[in-house]
């Protein structure tokens, strides 16, 4: 019986990429990446090509159960090249794939932390209250209960759906600003994470609709003294977890520091705004890194120290980061 393909693909919208996404059908079940035809989309609609010859193909990269639509169903992700035939320049993927075969030997792995906030169909968060502004911050970190915690319903609904396509989910939590919230992915290779947040992020969306919700990854999406929504990047590499993984750790970190403009200009759109050195972050003017600090630009966890390996955790990019960019440019600080 024939099956529903969603390709998915990232777009050129300046100054943040969006979620594009298209339908096609296939004659039966798909078990094998290799089944999957290439297509092509519009790219002079997207941001991606000029309107005379806007042609751009889309490549099947990795695919997983469609839980929206169930069945035999899938989604699946796509990397875009020009008619040339080479990765279109918003191909960020395939700059990753390159150096992450580079440094296959130290199995990078990843958690991304992606924080979102839920609007209503008026463009405001959900919890903010028409004409004026909710009680402040403090208790709706992790909060229970209908005062504190907004759009529990979209959140479940997300997680039942990203749990049956298999993808690395790792959890959920409430954030600091109402109608904020965070879902995690990983521990997952470099193109891995990418991947399984560019289905989590787009499955959200899609959810969202049936709700009548809209997702915003706006590094600041509230001006003024509310959090601005982050996506931490955890890493590690095959030293760090070993035995006396710390000290590769330090290094690391050490190896961020005269690189520190460079990430700060490729972690997300409004990162000035969101990295302001108050709301558990560090100025994006300054480096720094601590146990167990998050006022610090890059935290290693309590537990990495007392347990003396492990992973750090950069916590500059921001909600509406590239995962793909994010991912190299921590591979090739690091290990380059
Ligand atoms: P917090 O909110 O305290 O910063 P979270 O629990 O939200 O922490 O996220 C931490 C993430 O770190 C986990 O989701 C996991 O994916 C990731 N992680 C754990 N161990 C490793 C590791 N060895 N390498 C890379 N990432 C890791
Ligand atoms: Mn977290
Ligand atoms: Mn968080
Ligand atoms: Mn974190």
């Amino acid at each position: 019986m024939a099956i529903r393909a969603e390709y998915i693909w990232v777009d050129g919208t300046v100054p943040t990429a969006q979620l594009r996404s298209k339908t096609k059908i296939l004659p039966g079940p798909v078990k094998d990446l290799k089944q999957l035809p290439e297509w092509g989309f519009d790219g002079s609609s997207t941001n991606q090509a000029e309107g005379h010859a806007s042609d751009c193909i889309i490549r099947p990269v990795f695919f997983c159960p469609d839980p929206i639509r169930g069945g035999d169903n899938i989604l699946v992700i796509t990397e875009v090249f020009g008619a040339d035939g080479k990765p279109h320049s918003t191909n960020t993927r395939a700059a990753l794939r390159a150096v992450a075969e580079k440094h296959a030997a130290q199995e990078p792995m990843f958690g991304m932390e992606q924080e979102y906030t839920l609007l209503a169909e008026d463009g405001r968060p959900l919890g903010f209250p028409e004409g004026g502004y909710p009680a402040a911050q403090g208790p709706y970190y992790c909060s229970v209960g209908a005062a504190t915690a907004f759009g529990r319903d979209v959140v479940e609904a997300h997680m039942e759906a990203c749990l049956q396509t298999g993808i690395k989910f790792a959890g959920i939590n409430g954030e600091v600003m109402p109608g904020q919230w965070e879902y995690q992915i990983g521990v997952a290779g470099a193109l891995e994470v990418g991947d399984h947040l560019h289905i989590a992020r787009w499955l959200l969306a899609r959810i969202g609709e049936d709700f009548g919700v809209s997702v915003s990854l706006d590094a600041k999406p509230m001006k003024g003294d509310w959090n601005g929504t982050g996506c931490h990047t955890n890493y590690s590499t095959k030293e760090m977890r070993a035995e006396g993984g710390i000290k590769a750790i330090l290094a690391a970190c050490e190896k961020f520091r005269p690189r520190a403009e460079l990430h700060v200009k490729n972690y997300g759109y409004g990162i000035e705004e969101r990295l302001t050195g108050k709301h558990e972050t560090a100025s994006y003017k300054d480096f720094s890194f601590g146990t167990g600090n998050r006022g610090a630009s890059i935290r290693i966890p309590l537990a990495v120290e007392q347990q003396g390996k492990g992973y750090l955790e950069d916590r500059r990019p921001c909600a509406n980061c590239d995962p793909y960019l994010v991912a190299r440019l921590i591979i090739e600080t690091t290990l380059g």
